[in-house]
């Protein structure tokens, strides 16, 4: 390809139904790009700014590179660390993202944005260009979608289009569930395959039965009870025919029956629920029934919906096992787990006081310590029998918490002291597989069956006992992701049917066989912790901090889920491996509110156009203080026979969890290169389908509105950790921890894990600018006029030499900043002696300090804001410096996800315009699936294109 046609390709990008952006420059008006603080320092001479500052970003005092140097190679510069680290970004990454022609990066970007040339807010220029309208650069979209909803209230019936996971909003509740709680992939619905076939994507729908909501009176999930004459719960209404439950798509009739919305058979009334006279002496209704007007309720159970017969409930009981051999002591995460311990108890003695709890420890035998309330001190239990687990002791080995401070409290200062006063020697040697045994067995045996929850530290590979692992030489070579060791396989299942479900906290980098280590994990719905290159004093605040955050976070346990749709539809597949992702009703051993389940629907039949299809989803559970419930979800989708309307209505979000998660479930050999080219091609094919079916028939790229940043998410995943190139292992902890990510992540984190949010904090913040709109402090405000100024691309070339940006990748927080920031910005951000050096600077605990500073508080906004979307109780926040952190390099080239990987990635840019090439050869060749007639596409089979 010319340059010429590059350029022009680039020039012709629009998106749907908008004007092309003008290829003109400068109309607007650009906020002068310095810091905050006006001061004398040169660096910040907005005159040198406006000369290419973004190719100084982190460059070692050299402030005026020519950026007309087309093969300037800053690689050394950035990151600071000579060679070895420079590598990774090569000049041609950062000036030619198309390795076969000597075009700059700046200059594709420029002629497609019409910026000039130096200008380091390119994705500025753009927005202001695009008249404010909807942009397909991510960091824009979600300012934009923010503001847009400030002064609104999500109408769960009347709105569609739910905002991005990423957006704070106000809902109530009209009769059909709020959309972060379940929400369909298209909310308009292919009327048949053919017509969702065409389109490439996904029927599906993601569902976050506990999701925090934030609700415009602050009303919980209303409780629906029922009882009889003896005081016991009823069952809740339910179709006799497909057990739906009584919800607002119920049309009752006057012969005392209802049609049921889900199968459309008719059932009987129960008498004892028809319009009559309440307590009260009022008239009641059943259209006054809470059930019938609120698309989210629970629904007490009777004790016939118990997880086992014949046996009451119970609170949740929790286990913690706590590796305590040499090296877990050595790095001081064993140290740090014990104090997580402690205050998760303490936690749980204030809001979950009807919990009991357990406390093990593990190195080369078991430890169990008994807690009865009576004891003045602790008392431990040895067993060394590994291969035949069993327990020692069972009156104190769970105990109420409160009652059983003291000797809780003795019983971890004693394992302090042991492993303080290094008593009994250095055991190298653990026996984590018969450690998770034997805490499923003290479960199992002291609840009867009931199930619960173990929360288990982990620093090295098991070498004896049962689940040794020390054996297997050829973990290393293995080229697929699949659990292959029989022990953990089984073990796994035998904790799913017993109710138990594992979280692990791992605290090494070490190899861990991570894969195999933490089936438990996946399989039950549990929770994975990951701290490689653990640190006492930087990690062991984190350790407390998720430990507690993930007992906070437990809504109930022995739960069932079962998704219901119209005639028409039904389940093709949950997105769970304990499935093995089939349509089978899923167990989830404990539930939280993080817990996201992604569901994939086939037709079973062609649907009514102009009709509605309606979809429930169940979940029976035990809360957290044993009691029986049925939360039912729901929510309604119209069909419809036009492909225009189908597209317009996408839910971008369900769509991309949908297609990600198809990916890890075709995973297979881990052939990473291949994989990619499926994801570029599907991309490629939904695009074509668009611009063929839908699109104006134009030479531009047309993106679809609702799916607009579609394309970035999928080529972010593709340079996920999880895809890194294989020269050796595939089982390595990174590349296991971010397949475990993808599984477990709620919407909003996955999001920032995709494409972490750049705020630039040097920037002249309007008044408004990262204050909360609402008296609640949830929503986010940032100036309209701001957008451009706070929307920063995460590209090496957008970011400013001595700027100061707070970044989020839902896991962490990073400060970023290095020598040439000015030093009263970070005085006023972080309360520091200006004249102190750069790698001296510290943020004790991992927090903001409270500063009474303008951008102080608007940064600690900002932190508290990402915590809330996150649904975490704290973000740390790390500093990231050039030339200071080691862990920089790593950290920016993951995070800065638009541009071009060592490993030949390309730029999202590039991207684009290779998606318009082949676009533009599928249109021309007509190779793209045609709705109308008897095509030769009709007698397709879902299972050839769900897949990637
Ligand atoms: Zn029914």
């Amino acid at each position: 390809m010319s340059q010429d046609q590059l350029y022009q390709q680039m020039s012709d990008l629009s998106l749907d139904q908008q004007p092309q952006l003008p290829s003109k420059s400068g109309r607007k008006h650009k906020r002068p790009a310095r810091a905050y603080h006006d001061v004398n320092g040169d660096n910040f001479n907005s005159g040198m700014q406006a000369q290419g500052n973004d190719q100084q970003f982190m460059s070692q005092g050299q402030p005026n590179i020519n950026m007309n140097t087309p093969q300037f190679n800053n690689a050394a510069q950035f990151g600071g660390a000579g060679p070895a680290h420079g590598q990774i970004f090569t000049s041609q990454q950062v000036n030619s993202p198309m390795s076969n022609n000597g075009a700059s990066n700046g200059n594709i970007q420029n002629q497609m944005t019409g910026a000039n040339q130096f200008g380091n807010n390119i994705s500025s220029n753009n927005v202001s260009d695009a008249q404010g309208t909807s942009s397909h650069y991510v960091p824009i979209q979600r300012w934009e979608d923010q503001i847009n909803i400030l002064n609104k209230t999500f109408q769960t019936v009347n709105d569609s289009v739910a905002p991005l996971p990423t957006t704070s909003f106000y809902s109530v509740d009209q009769g059909s569930c709020n959309p972060r709680t379940m929400s369909l992939s298209m909310l308009n619905i292919p009327e048949n395959e053919q017509l969702r076939h065409a389109t490439k994507l996904p029927l599906g729908m993601t569902i976050q039965p506990f999701a925090e909501l934030v609700t415009v009176d602050g009303s919980e999930i209303p409780i629906i009870s029922s009882v009889d004459a003896e005081n016991n719960v009823k069952a809740p209404v339910r179709c006799q025919r497909c057990r739906s439950y009584i919800n607002p798509g119920y049309k009752l009739s006057y012969d005392s029956t209802f049609l049921c919305n889900i199968c459309n058979v008719k059932s009987r009334m129960p008498m004892d629920i028809l319009p009559g006279i309440d307590n009260g002496g009022n008239a009641t209704t059943l259209e006054g029934r809470l059930e019938m007007n609120h698309g989210t309720v629970d629904f007490l159970a009777p004790s016939e919906y118990n997880a086992i017969q014949a046996k009451e409930p119970l609170p949740l009981h929790y286990i913690f096992v706590i590796d305590v051999t040499s090296m877990a002591i050595g790095n001081g995460s064993a140290m740090a787990v014990i104090e997580a311990v402690k205050q998760s108890i303490e936690y749980i003695i204030d809001y979950q006081p009807k919990c009991k709890v357990a406390i093990m420890t593990f190195d080369n035998k078991l430890k169990f310590y008994n807690l009865r309330p009576d004891l003045d001190a602790a008392q431990e239990y040895i067993v060394a029998e590994l291969s035949d687990v069993f327990i020692p002791f069972y009156n104190g080995l769970f105990a109420d918490p409160a009652e059983s401070i003291n000797v809780i409290t003795d019983t971890l200062r004693k394992i302090e002291n042991f492993i303080r006063n290094d008593i009994g020697g250095p055991v190298p040697y653990n026996c984590y597989g018969s450690a998770i045994q034997a805490a499923q067995l003290a479960l199992s045996e002291f609840t009867g069956n009931q199930g619960g929850k173990i929360i288990c530290s982990l620093n090295s590979l098991p070498t004896v006992g049962n689940g040794n692992l020390s054996v297997r030489k050829d973990d290393n070579l293995k080229q697929n992701l699949q659990c292959d060791n029989d022990f953990y396989r089984k073990l796994s299942d035998e904790l799913l049917k017993s109710y138990i479900s594992v979280d692990i906290f791992v605290t090494s980098d070490a190899f861990v066989d991570m894969l195999t280590v933490v089936t438990p994990v996946e399989m039950t719905a549990g929770t994975l912790k990951y701290y490689p290159k653990f640190q006492k004093e930087m990690d062991d605040h984190l350790i407390i901090n998720d430990m507690v955050e993930n007992i906070s976070n437990i809504v109930g346990y022995q739960a069932l889920l079962k998704v219901r749709c119209s005639t028409g539809l039904t389940v093709d597949q949950y997105y769970l491996k304990s499935v093995d992702y089939s349509d089978r009703d899923p167990l989830i051993p404990v539930i939280t509110k993080d817990t996201v389940i992604d569901v994939l629907l086939k037709y079973t039949d062609k649907l009514k156009a102009k009709e509605d299809a309606y979809f429930q989803t169940a979940i029976l559970y035990t809360d957290i203080n044993g009691i029986r419930k049925v939360r039912s979800i729901n929510c309604t989708g119209a069909v419809s026979n036009n492909m225009a309307e189908v597209f317009k209505f996408m839910n971008q979000n369900s769509l991309m969890r949908i297609m990600i998660k198809d990916v890890i479930r075709t995973i297979g050999n881990c052939d990473f290169i291949g994989i990619r080219k499926t994801i570029e091609q599907k991309v490629a094919e939904i695009l074509t389908q668009y611009t063929a079916l839908v699109g104006r028939r134009t030479n531009s790229l047309i993106l679809p509105d609702a799916i607009k940043t579609l394309p970035m998410y999928l080529l972010s995943f593709e340079k996920s950790d999880l895809m890194k190139p294989n020269f050796r292992s595939t089982r390595g902890n990174e590349r296991i921890y971010d397949l475990f990510q993808y599984g477990m992540l709620n919407s909003a984190r996955l999001s920032y894990k995709l494409y972490p949010q750049f705020i630039p904090l040097h920037t002249l913040l309007e008044e408004n600018d990262l204050t909360f709109y609402d008296v609640h402090n949830k929503m986010l405000q940032i100036e309209s006029k701001s957008i451009m100024e706070l929307s920063v691309r995460n590209g090496y070339n957008q970011l400013l030499n001595g700027g100061c940006y707070l970044i989020c990748d839902g896991e962490k927080v990073y400060l970023m900043f290095n020598k040439n920031t000015n030093r009263m910005l970070l005085q006023d951000l972080l309360g520091i002696d200006p004249t102190i050096a750069l790698g001296d600077i510290t943020l004790y605990g991992g927090i903001l300090p409270e500063i009474d500073t303008q951008i102080n508080e608007k940064a600690r906004n900002m932190v508290q804001y990402w915590c809330e979307i996150c649904n975490k109780q704290s973000l740390p926040i790390v500093l990231l410096r050039a030339e200071v952190d080691n862990y920089y390099q790593e950290v920016i080239s993951r995070i800065l996800c638009e541009d071009q990987t060592i490993n030949k990635i390309t730029s999202y840019d590039s991207y684009l315009i290779q998606l318009h090439t082949i676009i533009q050869e599928k249109i021309k060749k007509e190779d793209y699936i045609k709705v109308s007639g008897n095509s030769k596409n009709h007698e397709l089979f879902h299972q050839q294109y769900v897949q990637f």
